[in-house]
């Protein structure tokens, strides 16, 4: 068995920025880098100065691996410096929020009122028996007042686990027992697709199945008749569930009420921020914990200068406050940097194809960031959707989420950034909590599908099964200009930095064994990579999906980016299943564009165009078109449940998985073709 990942694709396209950009840009000046890594401790404590302190810290790090602990003894409140520093400055009347819901009503909400209103909801939190220290489940649509809840949390120093509203009430029942939660807030029902999900129906029946430290639910109208903002929409019959008196409360009553007074309260910079579970790809969610002072410092660090945010901006991350890029690119970040965000309630097929670019153009949104999952949808419905729509206002695109393929980058920069807008393809997990590796969009010249290099400040590596560090050498070499070929294997970061995780809820042996027991004094992450010979980097998909044949270390992101270079195909999925001769073969499940009939030798010219495109080595050994693949409800595909499929096991834990038809669907198919 070879010891380091092959590396088999190479992409040659250059994006350098413009000149006009780059003249604008909030940050230009490549020594940065150098500067940041030189000493990474004052670095950051730079960028912790331009939040506001109630107290100083007295030491920057204190890093007894696995546990760290930023600012130590700094006292602050995230949602000050989210919300009220930016009133105080006189900045109250600036738009915080443009949300638009799915069925098409629109609220602006600025800063002043956002104040206002987070005040409230912390005070009636308060009331409901919420203290400091407590934490608070909350299961709710894409509202405003679900990023205001967030904060209302924050303020008055509880810690929230936003649950998101498209799991099951095993999944949140699970969640808010793992939290321990005193309150759940959810709403009546939210959008989706012309429907309602029927949030608080689903919310009763986690309590039936037994959440004992719930004493309230806290409801807000939005989909019901009484909803007072969504007066005059027609609402389609959904479940409202049950009303238990005395548990369940209604928002309209105790929520208008407070007094718009709420003092934010000064949390250790230590202090539980919030929980949230992983997306649930490699296995069974884990609640990674995030605490104060570092993780704001990390996400407004990195939220001004990957997207070079300006005053003028209006910034569109598409994610979900369910997932960690909805905390650290909806609510923490861009807040933090007194930003103007849009937010999204519903799909982005209704009533049409074209929403999301209906969307931009109505708003003007300036700043995209979306998921390489939803770009690969984009391209399967067509070119002519966005065609429709002037996306002048777009000035930079972002990826997050999983490896971008190269061809669903071109179509992103061409398509949507109609050839203008820099791409900054973002890597990080939950567990960083703010973006890692990526393109600074003034400074990085960007190749598709490459995160290109660490964030000022990171110092990522990439080590072989035994943790050697095989990159520095190799970057040596690269500044020396002698570099050829790439390095590829295993990412680990180096030294601490200000967002990590503080552990796994209740699961301190998990949280050392799962990141920190892997290589010696480093983080373990979890995914394969490789560095070019320009000292790119480039992340290739997750170490339990590397493939092993005849040999060699294959990583899945390399063929299912060949396949999707091939312009008859949307997605793909690779996965290395048993073979008696090769170790593993490569089986690919593979989904074809919208407009592209099914032909005969499809599968045959498929398997020949990687065979040309990287290597013989990497040629599938079976390819199956199908008409969708099983996906997180984050949206990345869940290549263990197809290892599964293909291997003819029971299916590992689905909890996470978006749509159960999906798989059942594909695995009738493989039987029926394997016979
Ligand atoms: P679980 O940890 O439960 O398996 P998950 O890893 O999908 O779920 P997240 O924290 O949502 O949970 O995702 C982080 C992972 O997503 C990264 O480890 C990486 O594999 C992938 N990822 C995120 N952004 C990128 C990117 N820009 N390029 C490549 N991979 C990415
Ligand atoms: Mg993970």
């Amino acid at each position: 068995m070879s010891d380091t990942l092959d590396t088999l694709l190479s992409e040659s396209r250059h994006f350098p920025p413009s000149a006009e950009f780059t003249s604008s840009a909030r940050v230009s000046d490549p020594d940065i880098y150098d500067q940041a890594l030189a000493d990474s401790l004052a670095y950051w404590e730079g960028w912790a100065k331009k939040l506001d302190w109630f107290e100083p810290w007295q030491e920057v790090l204190h890093w007894e691996l696995p546990h760290a602990q930023w600012f130590v003894g700094g006292k602050l409140n995230a949602c000050y410096n989210c919300v009220d520093r930016h009133v105080v400055q006189g900045r109250g009347d600036r738009v915080a929020i443009v949300w638009e819901g799915e069925p098409g009503d629109v609220q602006t909400i600025t800063y002043a009122e956002l104040q206002k209103s987070v005040a409230q909801i912390a005070n009636a939190l308060k009331q409901l028996g919420v203290r400091k220290g407590d934490r608070v489940c909350i299961y709710m649509p894409m509202v405003p007042e679900l990023a205001m809840t967030m904060l209302a949390c924050a303020r008055m120093g509880a810690a929230h686990s936003v649950v998101f509203g498209g799991f099951s009430a095993e999944s949140l029942q699970e969640r808010t027992n793992d939290a321990q939660a005193k309150v759940i807030v959810t709403a009546d029902g939210g959008w989706r697709r012309g429907g309602i999900v029927p949030l608080k129906a689903i919310t009763d029946q986690a309590l039936r199945l037994g959440c004992p430290s719930v004493q309230h639910v806290l409801m807000l109208e939005r989909a019901g008749p009484e909803g007072t903002w969504t007066q005059g929409l027609a609402t389609p019959s959904y479940d409202r569930g049950e009303w238990v008196e005395g548990r369940d409360v209604a928002w309209r009553e105790i929520v208008p009420t407070q007094s718009t007074e709420c003092p934010c309260e000064p949390m250790d910079s230590e202090d539980l921020l919030f929980i949230l579970y992983t997306s649930g790809s490699t296995g069974k969610p884990k609640g990674i914990v995030h605490t104060t002072g570092g993780y704001l410092t990390g996400v407004y660090a990195t939220t001004q200068w990957v997207f070079d945010l300006q005053d003028s901006d209006l910034f569109w991350c598409t994610a979900d406050c369910g997932w960690v890029t909805g905390h650290s690119y909806v609510v923490y970040g861009p807040l933090a940097n007194a930003a103007k965000i849009l937010m999204y309630e519903g799909a982005p097929d209704t009533p049409s194809k074209d929403r999301f670019w209906k969307i931009i153009e109505k708003h003007q949104v300036t700043i995209l960031y979306t998921a390489p999952t939803a770009i690969r949808t984009f391209m399967k419905w067509g070119e002519e959707w966005p065609q429709g729509c002037n996306l002048s206002s777009l000035r930079l695109l972002g990826s997050v989420g999983e490896p971008i393929n190269p061809e669903a980058w071109i179509w992103y920069h061409e398509n949507i950034g109609r050839g203008r807008c820099p791409i900054v393809d973002t890597w990080w997990q939950t567990e960083t909590g703010h973006i890692m590796i990526s393109p600074l969009p003034g400074i990085t010249t960007t190749k598709p599908g490459s995160a290109t290099r660490p964030f000022p400040g990171i110092e990522a590596v990439i080590v072989d099964e035994q943790g050697v560090d095989l990159s520095t050498q190799h970057l040596a070499e690269v500044r020396a200009g002698t570099a050829t070929g790439d390095c590829g294997g295993i990412l680990a970061i180096k030294r601490p930095w200000p967002g990590m995780l503080r552990g796994i809820f209740g699961d301190p042996e998990r949280y050392k064994a799962t990141y920190w027991s892997r290589f010696d004094g480093m983080y373990f992450p979890g995914d394969g990579a490789k560095l070019d010979s320009e000292g790119y980097f480039w992340l290739l998909g997750r170490v339990d999906d590397i493939m092993l044949v005849a040999g060699h270390n294959i990583s899945t992101m390399e063929v299912e980016s060949a396949l999707v270079d091939h312009p008859a195909v949307a997605e793909a999925a690779v996965i290395g299943k048993q073979d008696a001769i090769k170790g593993q073969g490569i089986a690919a499940f593979v989904i074809i564009k919208a407009d592209v009939e099914s032909q005969d030798g499809l599968v045959e010219e498929l398997r020949k165009h990687v065979a040309a495109k990287i290597g013989a080595i990497a040629r599938p050994d079976v390819i199956y078109l199908c008409a969708d693949l099983p996906k997180t409800r984050s949206g990345k595909i869940m290549r263990r449940l197809l290892r599964d499929v293909a291997e003819g096991r029971a299916l590992g834990d689905t909890t996470t998985l978006a749509d159960a038809s999906v798989v059942a669907s594909l695995k009738e198919q493989y039987e029926s073709l394997e016979g």
